[in-house]
């Protein structure tokens, strides 16, 4: 995990809520934030195989990248709408997701 990735988010997170507030509907948007940046990163992976033979070749592997590290900026910005400790949580759900791997392969050790 990226060391910038909390402190740059809850700056972004400071900055939102001095334009937005911090109700409900700002929260809901910063979920579909996320939904948003899974789109481009769907559509920037169409444009990268050509699969619209009016538009071609568009993007490539570095935009396809690119819109999966806007996914995981706009993720961690909507868990501190959800969280009021997102590394915490973040930290959790991937030791669990790494015991789960374990559990399933005995012969592999994780650093957890
Ligand atoms: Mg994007």
């Amino acid at each position: 995990m990226s060391a910038v990735l909390w402190p740059v988010t809850a700056h972004i997170v400071v900055a939102l809520n001095a334009a937005n507030g911090t109700g409900e509907h700002e929260s809901a948007m910063r979920l579909m934030k996320v939904t948003e940046e899974a789109g481009e990163a769907t559509a920037a992976y169409i444009g990268m195989t050509g699969q619209n033979p009016r538009k071609g070749t568009t993007h490539t592997r570095a935009d396809v990248a690119d819109e999966l590290c806007d996914v995981i900026i706009a993720a961690a910005v909507a868990l501190h709408a959800f969280s009021a400790a997102p590394p915490a949580v973040l930290d959790a759900k991937l030791h669990a997701a790494a015991r789960r791997l374990h559990a399933h392969d005995l012969s592999t050790e994780l650093p957890l």
